[in-house]
């Protein structure tokens, strides 16, 4: 199969990620200042910067070490909940993908499925719960309803990948955008119980810009 997502990709994508953190700081910061402690914005644009740094010269070489990498540097330098989540995703992202160069849109989509997996396992947020799950868990599945929807011809699928990442952003932004009339029933949030609801979760929108990070960078490839 075509390989479309190489080691290259992943390092653009997490370098767009980083650069969409590091604009939208002032945002993650207010919105978690309404329903948590503040910190969101300045956690991930901790990690991301710390990442990014790690990632100087030239990139790992294979998906499994370049991910890895991702998770510990997040685990290592971001304080707060979303440090140990986010770390986890791309751990077991990292695990998913293996020792490859490349992944094609089924492997990229597993191993994001595995990366959602390690979320729940780490957290235990279910849907509805008002956080990171809610934006991630759509993209997830609209990214393998729209792959296996594709036609599977080899000129088409990184067209195919493209458009699918594009409504994997669209669920995500959707999914963020339904957590405002959410309860918050995990993290912080959860503490104003009744006064949660009414807001956006700061984690669904980092996590909205994680997957518009990736139909951005990777449609490139
Ligand atoms: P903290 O809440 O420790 O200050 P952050 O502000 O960096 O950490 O991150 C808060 C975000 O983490 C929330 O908006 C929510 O999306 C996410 N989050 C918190 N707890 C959980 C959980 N148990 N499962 C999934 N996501 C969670
Ligand atoms: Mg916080």
């Amino acid at each position: 199969m075509t390989a479309l997502v190489d080691v290259e990709a992943l390092d653009r994508w997490i370098r767009e990620f980083a650069g969409q953190v590091a604009a939208h700081k002032e945002l993650l910061t207010q919105l978690d200042a309404a329903i948590g402690d503040a910190d969101h914005g300045a956690n991930m644009d901790r990690g991301m910067t710390a990442v990014v740094a790690a990632l100087v010269g030239s990139p790992p070489a294979n998906a499994a070490l370049l991910l890895k990498q991702v998770g510990m540097t997040l685990v290592s330098t971001v304080g707060g909940a979303s440090g140990p989540l986010y770390g986890t995703f791309f751990l077991r992202m990292a695990t998913a993908s293996g020792e490859v160069t490349a992944l094609d849109g089924q492997a990229f989509a597993k191993a994001l499925r595995a990366g959602l997996e390690g979320v729940v396992s780490r957290g235990k947020a279910e849907a509805g719960d008002k956080t990171m799950y809610d934006a991630l868990a759509p993209a997830v599945e609209a990214l393998e309803g729209a792959l296996s929807a594709a036609a599977p011809l080899t000129e088409a699928l990184t067209e195919a990948l493209t458009e699918a990442l594009r409504a994997a952003t669209r669920a995500a932004e959707d999914g963020r955008d339904a957590t405002i009339a959410m309860l918050a029933r995990k993290g912080r949030a959860s503490y104003l119980g009744e006064r949660s609801v009414g807001h956006q979760d700061p984690g669904a929108t980092s996590a909205a810009l994680l997957v518009a990070a990736a139909a951005t960078a990777l449609a490139q490839s």
